[in-house]
């Protein structure tokens, strides 16, 4: 598994277990049985939904796709969350990224549970009619249990706004005189998506990193150099320095990270290398993001990949392979591409001080112990990028209301939500001997088990 959800979700019911201030209302066996129900329902999804979509291809040939919906909680809300399409999907992994999305929405008091799809398809070797055709198979597949009460789906890797209007439209054909526009988040701002959708995962990454290393930190210097923790050392060193930073993935979350913190007014920080599945760009000087954002919207979402195209985009840059990326001398890794980049092979050749995740699971468990126990930050995925799911939530109420925000307040919005998850999470951290994450599973854990014994769910 490319992530350690379950271990940390045992982590997490172990350390609350032995605090007897949270749910002092179960005693010694009853608390027992409790708590290993909550790890039995954490542990696995409430429903799994496979199929193979049938596709015609234009070529005639007809195909059959595997695709998959996974249901893991909904005791705070509907299921929620994205349908990836790439090669890589699987059952397994799709169950882990909807445990992810359950714990995202608890940790930042989204009224959602957590819900995942999936398929193995890589959308680069289909036409425009033949994705429409999946997505239109997929909410046919799927569609019983899909709506704007029950599971709303949202982009994620290989899908984006086309094929939520899509989906919705689909939707809409077959639920007529539905509430359908709550259906579908993610879509296009004249089909009823919100402002800001789009760049809302990148500039929610960025600002993680920056509202602990600037805002949160600043504030608090003096106290952070008095704390005895590794962490907070690490912190300490970075306030003032300029950072150099490197990004994995230049696609909707990347790209805005990277221009997000070449654009911050606040830190002195300099992007020196930027990868996606070809290349990795490095300038010691700083890359010039703009242009490389104008020219991977001229070419199909690449970064220019020899010299001809550097030239072409106007950018100076050496090029590498892509994964000397993960290794290069940076001080903040933002890592915005798939699951499992650091492992245990390359995790002792991290330079960077600072790993932010803007990718789901993008550290493997292996290396995030090693890199955690030698003081590197890592902002866990759940944190950092939480900045769609926000705003899915915002489109979501727009859609429910028939009343639109201005970008800048779905920004306002999304911001002080994030805010409010860090000033609850980043003293803890420090404060602490657990890594970050580990704190973030126990607060959105905490959340969880709560809601479930309310609901006279464990007895
Ligand atoms: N796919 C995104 C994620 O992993 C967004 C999910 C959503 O907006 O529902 O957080």
């Amino acid at each position: 598994m490319a992530s350690n959800t379950g271990d940390i979700v045992r982590e997490s019911l172990d350390a609350l277990m032995n605090d007897e201030s949270f749910l002092p209302e179960l005693k010694s066996e009853e608390r027992k049985r409790a708590f290993s129900s909550l790890h039995s329902i954490l542990s696995t999804p409430n429903h799994i939904k496979k199929t193979f979509l049938r596709v015609a291809r234009e070529n005639g040939q007809v195909e059959r796709i595997p695709a998959f919906r996974i249901q893991h909680n909904n005791i705070l809300g509907p299921y929620k969350g994205g349908i990836r399409f790439h090669e890589t999907v699987s059952e397994k992994e799709t169950g882990n990224f909807a445990a992810l999305m359950t714990l995202k929405n608890a940790l930042h008091e989204v009224p959602f549970g957590g819900g995942k799809g999936g398929v193995i398809i890589n959308p680069r070797e289909y036409t425009d009619k033949e994705l429409n055709l999946v997505c239109k198979k997929y909410v046919q597949n799927f569609n019983e249990t899909l709506g704007p009460d029950k599971d709303i789906p949202a982009p994620d890797m290989g899908t984006g706004e086309r094929e939520m209007d899509w989906m919705m439209g689909e939707f809409k054909n077959i639920n007529p005189g539905y509430a359908y526009r709550g259906s579908f988040t993610g879509k296009s701002v004249i089909n009823g998506g919100s402002l800001g959708r789009k760049e809302a995962t990148g500039k929610g990454v960025y600002f993680t990193f920056r509202y602990m290393f600037y805002d949160f930190a600043s504030e608090r210097e003096e106290w952070l150099k008095g704390l005895d923790n590794r962490f907070a050392q690490n912190a300490i060193k970075q306030i003032d320095k300029q950072q150099t930073i490197a990004v994995q993935g230049f696609g909707n979350v990347g790209s805005v990270a990277a221009k997000e913190a070449q654009q911050c007014q606040y830190l002195n920080n300099k992007v020196v290398a930027v990868s996606d599945h070809n290349v990795m760009l490095y300038n010691s000087d700083g890359l010039d993001i703009t242009s490389l954002i104008d020219y991977t919207r001229r070419h199909n979402g690449d970064l220019p990949a020899d010299d001809e195209e550097l030239m072409e985009a106007g950018v100076s840059a050496s090029i590498h392979h892509r994964d000397d990326l993960l290794t290069v001398d940076a001080d903040v890794l933002i890592l915005a591409a798939l699951e499992g980049q650091i492992h245990e092979k390359n995790m002792k050749d991290v330079k960077a001080n600072v790993i932010v995740e803007g990718a789901n699971a993008p550290v493997t468990s292996e290396a995030d112990s090693f890199l955690s126990d030698n003081g590197v930050i890592i902002i866990p995925d759940i944190l950092a990028n939480a900045g769609g799911v926000i705003v899915s939530y915002l489109e979501w109420l727009q859609g429910r209301e028939t009343q639109f925000l201005t970008e800048q307040e779905v920004y306002d919005r999304m911001f002080d939500k994030m805010k409010a998850t860090f000033d609850t999470i980043y003293p803890q951290f420090y404060g602490d001997p657990f890594p970050l994450r580990q704190n973030c599973y126990i607060q959105a854990v905490m959340k969880i088990s709560t809601i479930t014994f309310k609901q006279g769910k464990l007895y």
